[in-house]
């Protein structure tokens, strides 16, 4: 076996129409609702341009607001599975700041804010991050009934396990209209329009 022929480096890449989609966007956002109004519209875009699934995260210091990251499903555009927008903010974040811990020593608080409850590989990666902090616009069965897409087996207790690890969350602060980004994307999955590059589920 000669290593050289084996791929050494594996990347995710955000897509460019972020620069234009944040061109608006203050470099700090102060509230929790403005950090969730955000990842809903990149999870509205995302999935219309074909990148992935209709999800979106930020990074931004839990206090301040400053925006550390952005992460959106790249899973079809890098055809990687592990693309999720939770990971892919993670990452970034963890990139930009050169460490693998958001929570290492002398580091503000770091908060990840995502349009909805992360699925079981989002679950862990969290975990492991260094934040201390997660707020989801929604969590519940919507997400699986309308775009179909696996979870995985979440168990019953994700939210107490984050706080018994010091993360604190919170959730349902914009759940209407992150369920009505799903309804549209699931418009498009009934039009025939869209890939849905789900796993295969447990059904
Ligand atoms: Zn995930």
């Amino acid at each position: 076996m000669q290593f050289s022929t084996l791929a050494h480096t594996f990347s995710l890449d955000l897509p460019a129409w972020l620069e234009d989609e944040l061109a608006p966007v203050p470099e700090a956002l102060p509230t929790r609702e403005e950090r969730v109004a955000l990842v809903n519209r990149l999870a509205d875009r995302n999935w219309r341009e074909g990148n992935g699934g209709p999800f979106a995260a930020i990074i931004v210091e839990r206090e301040s607001g400053r925006i550390v990251s952005v992460g959106v499903n790249v899973v079809l555009s890098n055809d990687i599975s592990l693309g999720h927008a939770e990971v892919t903010a993670i990452g970034m974040a963890q990139q930009a700041l050169g460490t693998w811990d958001l929570g290492g020593e002398g580091l503000p608080e770091h908060e990840l804010v995502v349009n909805w409850r992360p699925c079981v590989q989002c679950y862990g990666a969290t975990m492991w991050s260094g934040i201390t902090s997660l707020v989801l616009a929604g969590q519940g069965p919507e997400l699986e009934e309308l775009t179909t897409f696996d979870e995985g087996p979440m168990i019953a207790t994700w939210a107490e396990d984050f706080e018994a690890r010091g993360i604190r969350v919170a959730v349902d602060v914009a759940k209407p209209e992150a369920i009505e980004v799903f309804e549209q994307y699931r418009a498009a999955i009934d039009g025939g329009s869209i890939t849905v590059y789900n796993a295969r589920s447990a059904a």
